[in-house]
């Protein structure tokens, strides 16, 4: 039948609008509606808006009776090359094309010159639209994942370590070793950035294999609307081809008892299939409120793993990269600033270094200290409430090293008083913005090449003996929590 209905379109189409119609495919016949498979939204999209009619009209023509004309987006099952409805003669590999046409997306490099087919989306789409929909990820098309987030660009500390490490053994080995794969973690901690990871990893692996990206609410979304629609059978089917199905932040599925049914089936089905699941929730499943018992307990059939707040230096690591991925050059001083102030969102994080670095060019100044805590105090009001002061640091260092306060501004020069105070000097300029001649007046009316031959020697001792490294470290950490 879909095919007299496409020889009855061509009657009313131009050769080059036909084109349009290559992988479409018809998946549901009934006395009411017809629904036919579209590669990608787009293609979905230009056709409901430029041929429904058309459509419509045909398939009144060669059945009878007018039909509803319904679209799901379904990427073509490869590796397969598929039969050619109108044109066999033009052997082209169909395939090859939908790859093509996915790949055009990102570059502009054709092998086909025809200047008929320019205009065509076959040949050159217009950039892909999120429209809320989910999105199969078929061999080639990586739109639904972001380039970006890469196990390359991912730094790594002992707040992410084990995370990152099980994310990796999963991308190598989809399937096999961890299902589900159930990472937790605050906000902006690097969750959806592991989660592409595995995907660009897997698929970068294994281009045949279908990943699927998606948020909690677009799950929810889809489900509902296949619900409504009365499309759930389809829902279901388009769920079974998945090799790789991710779903992030899945907190949101809390309460929601139909789409956690219909979760509940598709993890079954995929898991029963060997297919990797692999899962992310601002907290452990047993504190997901109102999910089911049984999701949960699948959930924790596999391997949960929990990012933590990163450490101040792995701040410094993340910075430094991000730095050096926008080609910025900023001093290390600055690094430190920033981390220093923003310690449980590497999203913020990273937009703060983003606005210094613009901050700066728009005042045409090197990025410095001073212009940071400029471009922070009107992004970050209540940065200051992490501003570190000289009080806060003599109280840890003095703790520290079971020693008086006052000792630290005395004129004694032991040793054991000594050397902390000359730590405590080398954090004060590590930590604060304070002056050297500032510092030494704090520490007992001290002058400031003390406080800068303080400051040099720990930061060489630091460099070259572990365990100083470690307690400095460890004081560091401290004195951020105050
Ligand atoms: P979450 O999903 O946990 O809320 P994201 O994955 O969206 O967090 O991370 C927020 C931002 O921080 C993203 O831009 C991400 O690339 C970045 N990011 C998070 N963790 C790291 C990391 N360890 N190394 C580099 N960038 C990171
Ligand atoms: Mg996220």
């Amino acid at each position: 039948v879909w095919e007299q209905i496409l020889t009855k379109m061509k009657e009313t189409l131009a050769e080059s609008a036909f084109k349009w119609f290559k992988s479409v495919k018809p998946i549901s016949l009934t006395a009411t509606g017809l629904v036919l498979s579209a590669q990608n939204d787009l293609v979905k999209d230009w056709i409901t808006s430029h041929y429904l009619t058309i459509i419509e009209d045909a398939v009144g023509a060669v059945l009878g009776s007018k039909r509803k004309v319904d679209f799901l987006v379904l990427p073509s099952v490869q590796p397969e090359p598929e039969p050619e409805p109108a044109k066999p003669e033009k052997d082209a590999d169909s395939t090859q094309d939908t790859k093509e046409a996915k790949e055009a997306a990102g570059h502009s490099s054709r092998k086909k010159e025809d200047p008929n087919q320019g205009t065509l989306f076959q040949e050159q789409p217009p950039a892909p639209v999120d429209n809320g929909d989910m999105h199969i990820v078929a061999p080639g098309d990586r739109s639904s994942l972001n380039p970006k987030y890469t196990f390359e660009t991912f730094v790594t500390g002992s707040s992410n370590r084990f995370a990152h490490a099980a994310a990796m053994a999963v991308a190598e080995s989809p399937g096999k070793v961890y299902n589900p794969f159930f990472m937790y973690g605050g906000v902006g901690l690097g969750k959806t950035h592991l989660m592409h990871a595995i995907g660009n990893r897997v698929l970068q692996n294994h281009p045949e294999m279908r990943v699927l990206y998606v948020s909690s609410e677009q799950f929810t979304n889809e489900i509902i609307r296949a619900i409504q629609e009365g499309k759930a059978e389809l829902f279901r089917q388009k769920y079974r081809t998945i090799d790789v199905l991710m779903v992030d932040d899945i907190q949101f599925l809390s309460g929601k008892q139909s789409t956690q049914e219909e979760f509940f089936n598709t993890f079954n089905a995929l898991h029963v299939a060997d297919k990797q699941i692999i899962l992310s929730s601002d907290r452990p499943p047993r504190e997901v409120q109102k999910l089911e018992d049984r999701l949960r307990s699948r959930f924790e059939g596999g391997l949960i793993t929990d990012i933590q707040a990163p450490d101040l230096e792995t701040r410094i690591a993340i910075l430094k990269n991000k730095a050096l991925l926008d080609h910025v050059d900023v001093p290390n001083d600055v690094l430190m600033f920033i981390a220093n102030r923003i310690d449980s969102n590497i999203r913020e994080l990273e937009g703060a270094l983003t606005r210094v670095v613009a901050y700066a060019s728009l005042i045409n100044k090197p990025v410095t200290t001073d212009v940071v805590a400029e471009a922070l105090k009107d992004v970050f009001p209540n940065s200051h409430k992490k501003e570190v002061t000289l009080e806060v640091i003599q109280e840890i260092v003095a703790t520290y090293f079971k020693i008086r306060i006052e000792d630290l501004h005395s004129k004694k020069r032991t040793r054991s008083i000594a050397f902390p105070r000359q730590i405590a000097m080398y954090l004060c300029r590590e930590l604060t913005d304070t002056s050297l001649p500032q510092i030494g007046n704090f520490f007992g009316g001290r002058d400031h090449t003390t406080v800068l031959h303080a400051y040099d020697k720990i930061a060489k001792e630091r460099e070259e003996n572990a365990k100083l490294h470690k307690i400095i470290k460890d004081l560091i950490e401290s004195i951020q929590k105050m």
